[in-house]
């Protein structure tokens, strides 16, 4: 956590505490209003701590809000009660009489178990596949809601629930919720789901478990609409089925979205922009005195007005109107993003990495009927430094992406320390210090430098390595020389930056065995000559083994210890620089015969 996630934060519940003190003084429906607001402002930012983070958009949420408001009615209704209303609810429900506390408490977990189940599935799926899963959740839940009669009523009206929402205890929660949204967002779950939402692919390379990250915040948001699904049915004391399917959803989403779904203060703004708008709307509808006349009754104003907004910010600003920047990021950019704690910029003696050997046998693979890989075979150990070379098209890529667990191969095997690893997916292989940079680049775009380099960085557990952690993105933005740039946003930075960027982010994952693809490209000599001495350090420094690919022959000369040469997914030599730059087929296969004298030539300057 860092300074300014505790700033932003107490800046929220300022807001959201000002505004109770505010409404209680004034009492009646503006009291009201504000409880509604309050209970919408949870359900809003529990759907963002798993939409917002993971880009997926959910329809479902509902679904946990409606189980959320019945579970905890029938825990909280007067047994004498429910004999009337529920007369052939089973025993141990009819029989329960827990407090609000409890029956909250009991009502949160039991969501979550539901959620943890659902989750294992959507949690599979990406992006619109995922958003129809949730779809398919709230038409099921409904579905079983109705056909529940003897818990649910059905879909009449369900009442007796005990009216105990007040404004202190939907404030508390507001407070509550906003508090966990925000740490959640920065914490290392937060940060590792947003670099899987800005690059999928390149969070599994950074070590990042896309499907676990998903699932926790998943579940962490179900808890929270959970919690504004109790607060709702104890506020009504009645409700029905309806109350907990797609208009609402539709409501929700608008908030989410209006309000930039990326942030905690996106919801915020939403949730309050939506409320204020629809109460004025919902007056409209019923018809105002406007100079001694009446208008008349308008159905439909409110949902027709709520879309019209939708559609105007969608089309002014596609991100929300916060798009990605939280409130403090907006009012106090200065304010760094680096951890607190001790400063760890005094950077440790250097971390030698542990003796090894990446090995590939026989490695194909085939693209429908393009074999681009055909029987590869190649290895590395740590404190090497092999460079792979070869004409476009000729596998160099697809053998990275195949010995960094991106793409399966069709056959052979790949090992570590002889340990066969074949089919171990990329989070896996960056655990075990296989990392990578990528040909196009693929940085987490939205997030600065630090952050960037911070995804490898960080374990698991936010609690145990946190200090360490520090210690290893200054010490991968120092060796790239970032640290002046740290927080700026990644994708702003020139061509060049950027792909020392990917190196810093592939060095804090401390690997082993580092693949470099094409990190010369679109550099000029200069940068080019500066990147051959940073990579010379980094062996001498870290001791990993280095696999890299690229188009600048004079870099791969002076950096390599062998060279590679694949064409047409064959390896035609193999061998120290001096000698592979001399075999007549390498020469062939780079320029063809006819031009294979001129480039021998400028080969062996
Ligand atoms: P290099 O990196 O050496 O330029 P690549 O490994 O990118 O070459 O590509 C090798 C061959 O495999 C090319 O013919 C390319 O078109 C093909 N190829 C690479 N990736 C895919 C893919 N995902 N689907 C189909 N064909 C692919
Ligand atoms: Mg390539």
């Amino acid at each position: 956590m860092t300074a300014r996630t505790w700033i932003g934060t107490g800046g929220y519940v300022f807001f959201l505490v000002a505004a109770a003190v505010i409404a209680a003084s004034i009492g009646g429906s503006i009291e009201r209003t504000l409880i509604v607001f309050f209970i919408s402002l949870i359900a809003v930012l529990g759907m963002g701590v798993y939409s917002g983070n993971s880009g997926i958009l959910s329809f479902g949420h509902l679904a946990f809000m409606g189980i959320a408001a019945y579970l905890s009615g029938i825990l909280t209704m007067p047994v004498a009660m429910k004999k009337v209303t529920l007369a052939n609810a089973p025993d141990f429900l009819a029989n329960a009489h827990l407090n609000f506390f409890s029956a909250t408490v009991v009502t949160v977990i039991f969501v979550m178990l539901v959620a943890l189940v659902v989750g294992i599935v959507i949690s599979r799926l990406d992006g619109s596949s995922a958003t129809i899963a949730t779809l398919g959740l709230l038409v099921i839940v409904h579905g079983v809601i109705i056909g529940a009669r003897d818990i649910t009523r059905g879909s009449q009206s369900f009442f007796g629930v005990p009216r105990w929402t007040d404004i202190t205890v939907a404030a508390g929660c507001a407070v509550l919720a906003i508090v966990i949204a925000r740490l959640f967002k920065d914490s290392v779950f937060g940060l590792k789901l947003r670099a899987s939402r800005d690059d999928q692919l390149a969070a599994g390379a950074m070590g990042v478990n896309v499907r676990m990250q998903r699932l926790i915040s998943w579940v962490i948001s179900a808890g929270l609409v959970a919690i504004a699904g109790v607060l709702l049915g104890h506020f009504l004391g009645a409700f029905s089925v309806k109350k907990f399917y797609f208009v609402d959803t539709f409501a929700l989403l608008a908030m989410l979205i209006v309000g930039g779904m990326a942030t905690v203060s996106g919801a915020l703004a939403g949730a309050v922009l939506i409320t204020l708008v629809s109460e004025l709307l919902r007056r409209i509808e019923g018809g105002i005195d406007v100079f001694g006349f009446q208008t008349p009754t308008l159905f439909g104003t409110t949902q027709i007005g709520i879309g019209l907004i939708i559609l105007l910010v969608m089309y002014k600003k596609a991100g929300g109107l916060l798009d990605r920047l939280e409130w403090d990021e907006i009012l106090l950019p200065r304010l760094a993003g680096r951890q607190t704690g001790p400063a760890a910029s005094v950077v440790e003696a250097p971390v030698v990495a542990l003796e090894g050997t990446l090995e590939a046998r026989e490695i194909t693979k085939a693209f429908d009927g393009l074999v681009a890989l055909d029987k590869v075979s190649l290895s590395l150990k740590s404190g090497e430094i092999v460079g792979l070379i070869g004409p476009n098209g000729s596998g160099k890529t697809t053998l990275l992406n195949v010995l960094s667990g991106m793409l399966p191969e069709t056959s052979g095997k790949s090992f570590i320390d002889g340990a066969d690893v074949t089919g171990t997916p990329a989070y896996r292989l960056g655990g075990m210090g296989v990392s990578r940079t990528f040909q196009n680049i693929r940085l987490f775009s939205s997030m600065s430098v630090r952050q960037n380099v911070s995804v490898s960085a960080l374990d698991k557990w936010p609690l145990t390595k946190g200090r360490a952690a520090g210690a290893i993105v200054d010490l991968a933005l120092q060796t790239m020389k970032l640290t002046e740039v740290s927080e700026v946003q990644a994708s702003t930075l020139s061509y060049g930056d950027q792909r020392r960027v990917e190196v810093a982010r592939a060095l804090a994952l401390n690997p082993r065995f580092l693949f470099l693809d094409e990190p010369a490209a679109g550099m000029n000599r200069e940068e080019t000559d500066a990147l051959l001495e940073d990579l010379k350090g980094l062996r001498e420094r870290f001791g990993m083994g280095i696999l890299i690919v690229d188009h600048d022959l004079p870099l791969i000369m002076k950096l390599c210890d062998r060279v590679v040469v694949l064409n047409e997914g064959h390896v035609i030599a193999e061998g120290a620089p001096q000698s592979v730059q001399k075999d007549p087929q390498v020469i062939e296969a780079y320029l063809g015969k006819k031009g294979s004298r001129q480039v021998a030539e400028i080969l062996t300057e």
